[in-house]
């Protein structure tokens, strides 16, 4: 085992059929939207935030139908977590740009040298053109519109494909959104993996993926063919450290809840723990506490999601078995549930290095906890892995919280709490290195779906500019003004 080793890719096993979605449809609507932003290359303010008030209708009309579809793909999905993280984080985003859409618009100042006063340098936010956005399927809706609003704000016409694992969800949607907009401004493919690779293949204005980082290198190259610049949203181990003197009770509480949220399928959902030695016994006693707390009756209830499909219920059973196989001890945290695809809050104690879950990125409500004695131990053990998507760090210490953070590149952080980063729109998302490449939410969206188009604006007093003394012929003057300019450029 190599040291910087990267998180091991989900393995998605047999993939579901495609629609009969052909080439020539996707090429269809790209051209009829790349002709469309041809003959409206700045879209004003009111015709972006009609776009935006019309998802956001849709959304909140139909967040039932859209609720039941998630349901359906997965089999049980929480009805509760379904309404925070899919239909109020899919409004909230929205809501969110509209609020600001007005300032960021706006050109920004910037400031020029006194040799070319008063002359005005400004950077102006330029819609790129048609957008694609590629989404998984942990989020499916929110990992849709998300991005889908960032690109229509920033002026854009936005095609998006929804994975194949949640087909209900990307059916409903795509129906939704063929109502309410023209396809020349908004459209929605589903399908399989080969109009998954079709849709990559689009000589895009800009592709945002998320997803997995071995289909994010993927993605990267079929860009790359066309210079379509990507925003890459991917995978990681996340771990999360708890100080020496933080409360563990307090610890385990939001910690288990930020892995059974979703069952764990969660990109930013905590991967392991590490915790100082002696709190060992603390931690697996309140996360115990915390899992009885939160699934009172078990998690046979539709409270608690289900694992998308079986396959992946598979994969993550198997981590459980090798853990097992290898000596190490499994301790779920609630009864063991009936349900198809179900797998209860598990701690997993100290798995060994040639254990498959200390390598793989989990996805899933499984807890791989380690202890250290010194923090140092605990952060080598955490860079062994590259680039985390997140990094929680439990600490009341702000020494500690700096030591932490600055000896980790992580694409996000939270201090004393998991999941709530991600949830804030006026932050910037994203990894770093394996875990992704560039950012969305907040201006940091609107921007990179934008082009920063610096614009000088010449202006004088009457005809003169200061520039002009530099012009020739060059006399003993214009020298005497390039030795000022020299010393204070
Ligand atoms: P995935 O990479 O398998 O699939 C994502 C999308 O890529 C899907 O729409 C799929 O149709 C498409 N796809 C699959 N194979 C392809 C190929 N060969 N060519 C072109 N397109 C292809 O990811 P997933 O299983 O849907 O989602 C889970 C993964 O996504 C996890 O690794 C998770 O960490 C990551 N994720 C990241 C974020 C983030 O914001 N960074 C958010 C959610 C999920």
């Amino acid at each position: 085992m190599s040291p910087h080793q990267q998180a091991q890719p989900l393995d998605q096993g047999t993939m579901i059929e495609d629609s009969d979605i052909s080439q020539n449809e996707m090429d269809g609507v790209f051209q009829m939207q790349k002709s469309a932003f041809d003959q409206e290359r700045f879209a004003s303010y009111q015709d972006r935030m009609d776009n935006l008030k019309k998802l956001y209708k849709l959304v909140d009309e139909h967040s039932q139908e859209l609720a039941d579809a998630l349901n359906t793909d997965f089999g049980c999905r929480s009805r509760q977590e379904t309404e925070l993280a899919e239909i109020i984080g899919s409004l909230s985003s929205i809501r969110y740009l509209m609020k600001n859409l007005k300032r960021f618009m706006k050109p920004k100042n910037r400031s020029t040298s006194i040799w070319f006063m008063p002359a005005k340098g400004q950077v102006m936010l330029q819609p790129l053109g048609v957008i694609g956005v590629m989404a998984p399927w942990n989020y499916s809706l929110h990992l849709t519109i998300a991005p889908m609003a960032a690109g229509l704000a920033a002026g854009n016409r936005v095609m998006a494909k929804m994975s194949e694992l949640t087909p209900c969800t990307a059916i409903t949607l795509k129906e939704l959104i063929e109502k309410a907009f023209s396809q020349d401004t908004l459209a929605i493919f589903d399908g399989g993996v080969e109009a998954a690779k079709q849709f990559s293949n689009l000589p895009f204005d800009h592709l945002l993926f998320t997803g997995s980082t071995s289909v994010g290198k993927i993605i990267a190259q079929a860009a790359a063919k066309n210079l379509t610049p990507v925003t890459l949203e991917l995978s990681g181990k996340s771990p999360v450290v708890i100080g020496k003197n933080y409360n563990i009770e307090e610890a385990a509480k939001r910690i288990v809840w930020g892995k059974s949220f979703n069952a764990g399928q969660t990109c930013v959902a905590p991967d392991y723990v590490l915790l100082p030695k002696d709190k060992l016994i603390e931690f697996t006693r309140a996360a115990r506490a915390a899992a009885n707390q939160y699934f009172p009756s078990g998690v046979d209830n539709g409270d608690y999601s289900s694992i998308i499909n079986s396959h992946h219920c598979q994969r993550i059973q198997s981590l459980l078995d090798d853990a097992k196989e290898q000596g190490v001890e499994v301790l779920a945290l609630t009864d063991t549930p009936t349900t198809q695809n179900k797998i209860p809050p598990t701690l997993v104690l100290e798995p060994k290095e040639n254990c498959r879950i200390f390598h793989e990125e989990i996805f899933g409500p499984v807890l791989p906890v380690f202890t250290y004695d010194n923090l140092d131990d605990a952060l080598g053990q955490i860079n062994h892995h590259r680039d985390p998507l997140a990094l929680y760090v439990f600490s009341s210490v702000q020494d500690e919280v700096e030591y932490i953070t600055h000896h980790v590149r992580a694409g996000n952080v939270a201090v004393n709490d998991t999941l709530l980063q991600y949830i804030q729109n006026d932050l910037p998302f994203g990894g770093v290195g394996n875990s992704g490449m560039g950012k969305y939410h907040g201006i940091e969206g609107f921007e990179t779906f934008s082009s920063k188009q610096a614009t000088l604006t010449q202006r004088g007093i009457g005809n003169f500019t200061s520039i002009k003394l530099l012009y020739p012929p060059y006399t003993g003057f214009s020298r005497l003004m390039m030795k000022l300019i020299r010393l204070l450029p």
